[in-house]
């Protein structure tokens, strides 16, 4: 247990990749605050879970990411409950899929708001006290769409490209506090999500189940293999312990070779 008397926030963990973060953190004996959207009882079973399985302390916040004040509430109530915000990780997104010219822009700002402005709120909330403790971990969520576009996707990739800055500017003003800031990008990860896009692109398609996977959902991953959850929340925890901490202002591809082509 590497992160025992540690405290982490992770945006957006009530599913995926989140969830998989937040359990891996507390697994290394990390109190965590969960935060995401869902139904109330599966929230709460979700964090009782945690508590159960790893013997840590689990609170949830519901802040909405594109909400500012409910992002400062959700660190100050972290600081006060669990004593600190030692480990931030600006985990939450949304994607939406469109021509740019019939991109809603609401869903533009909404993109926006949680998959890049959220990470500048929590962190310009929870900074201050990494600073005065002289220790903290921000890992960012990006994607292979933090280096490399894909059409129709103008806000998430947009996004994802201003995350991997901000995570850069964060790194080098926090260098000398014994803070690191880095942005994990994966590729396609294997989640409820993309699993259940398959039946239907199936049928779509008249295509097989390996066809789908392969010519369609990793026609861009080289290894034609999904990134897991676990192996994301994995490095998450490497990101945190002590070997990692000349890693900084990093952005870390977990994308099986696309964003070498
Ligand atoms: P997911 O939909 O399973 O999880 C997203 C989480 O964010 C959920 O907990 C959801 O409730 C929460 N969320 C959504 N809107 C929110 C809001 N306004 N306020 C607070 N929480 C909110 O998706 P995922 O695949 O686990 O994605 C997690 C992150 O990983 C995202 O930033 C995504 O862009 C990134 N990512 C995913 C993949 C992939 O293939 N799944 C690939 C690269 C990057």
């Amino acid at each position: 247990m590497t992160l025992t008397s540690r405290s982490a926030v992770i945006t957006g963990s009530t599913s995926g990749i989140g969830l998989a973060i937040a359990r891996a953190l507390a697994k290394e004996g990390a109190n965590v605050m969960i935060n995401g959207f869902g139904p109330a009882q599966e929230i709460e079973a979700t964090r009782a879970a945690i508590e159960q399985d790893f013997g840590v302390r689990a609170l949830y916040h519901g802040a909405d990411m594109s909400k500012p004040a409910e992002i400062t509430q959700m660190i100050a109530t972290a600081q006060d409950q669990l004593g600190a915000v030692d480990i931030l990780v600006n985990n939450a997104g949304i994607q939406h899929v469109a021509p740019v010219e019939d991109f809603p822009p609401e869903k533009w700002d909404q993109i926006i708001a949680i998959n890049l402005s959220s990470a500048f709120h929590t962190i310009r909330a929870a900074t201050p006290g990494m600073k005065a403790r002289k220790w903290g971990r921000i890992i960012n969520t990006a994607s292979a769409h933090s280096l490399v576009a894909s059409p129709f996707k103008s806000a998430y990739v947009t996004a994802k490209h201003g995350l991997a800055g901000l995570n850069k500017t964060i790194a080098l003003e926090l260098a000398s506090f014994g803070i690191t800031s880095n942005c994990i990008s994966p590729g396609y990860v294997w989640t409820p999500l993309v699993e259940k896009q398959i039946p239907d692109t199936m049928k779509a398609r008249n295509m097989t189940k390996e066809e789908v996977i392969n010519t369609v959902l990793l026609a861009a991953q080289p290894t034609k293999q999904f990134v897991t959850v676990d192996q994301v929340a994995a490095l998450t925890v490497f990101l945190c312990s002590d070997a990692a901490s000349q890693i900084t202002g990093a952005n870390i591809s977990m994308d099986g070779g696309w964003t070498a082509a």
